[in-house]
Order: C-alpha cells, then sequence, then structure tokens
C-alpha cells in the first residue's frame, strides 16, 4: 500500500488549497472594468500585480507606497491605479 500515504497528501494540500480563499480577502480581484485611460473603451482590466515605491518616490509622485498594474484587455496597455483619479 505505497500509493496510499502519496495520496493522502495530496488530499491534504488539496484541502489547504480551497481553505486559502477565506485568507486573501484583502487581495484585489483578478480583473475590473474600467474606462481606459488610452483608449477610452470600457474595458476589462487583468490584475497585473503590485509595485512598492521607496516612501520618497511615492511622496514626491504623489502616488501610494503600493501601486496596482491592471492591463486593459482592449489596447493592451499597462494602467496603474484606475480607481484612483489624480
Ligand atoms: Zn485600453
Amino acid at each position: 500500500m505505497h500509493h496510499a500515504t502519496s495520496n493522502a497528501r495530496i488530499a491534504q494540500d488539496d484541502a489547504a488549497r480551497k481553505a486559502r480563499p477565506a485568507m486573501t480577502v484583502a487581495q484585489p480581484p483578478t480583473e475590473i472594468t474600467a474606462t481606459c485611460p488610452t483608449c477610452g473603451q470600457v474595458s476589462t482590466f487583468t490584475y497585473l500585480g503590485a509595485q512598492a515605491w521607496p516612501e520618497r518616490v511615492a511622496a514626491k509622485l504623489n502616488i501610494d507606497p503600493i501601486t496596482h498594474s491592471w492591463r486593459c484587455d482592449c489596447c493592451q496597455t499597462t494602467v496603474t491605479d484606475l480607481h484612483k483619479t489624480r
């Protein structure tokens, strides 16, 4: 019964993976709908990830220390922090 051990381990990993979404409430959505500043279309934006800036840089650029990047599915342009308007 060598297989029983590995099967049990897989089942455990699967359970851990299923339990994870409840702990990532603060995570931004993977997709949002917004008007694209580049092509002007109401488009779906795919979340690319967060970028951390040194505090001095963030203050100079008047942005948050952590910005989020999104890609317009319409024109493929990468935009940052759509929900904020300068
Ligand atoms: Zn666009």
